[in-house]
């Protein structure tokens, strides 16, 4: 898959697991810890894994910049990211 695209639904997983969280601890406070806070937080880092499984070269494999923009070529090997 792209790293472009996968940088994106990273983003996107963490944004979605932070604004459940968000919601959860507005809602329901951190006194107790509400399982959907977890849960939220749960699925930030599993967005932040995927990004760390798929953020990379398709050529070398090499972990591209997570944070990073559009990017044309591989910083390390030089090759065009499709
Ligand atoms: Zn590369």
């Amino acid at each position: 898959m792209n790293a472009n695209v996968c940088r994106w639904i990273m983003d996107a997983i963490i944004m979605l697991g932070l604004i459940v969280a968000g919601i959860s601890g507005a809602y329901f406070g951190l006194e107790p810890v509400s399982p959907l806070f977890i849960l939220g937080i749960v699925v930030s880092l599993g967005g932040l894994i995927f990004g760390l499984l798929t953020i990379r070269c398709p050529f070398c494999k090499h972990l591209l910049d997570l944070r990073g923009f559009q990017m044309v070529y591989c910083p390390y090997c030089g090759q065009k990211l499709e």
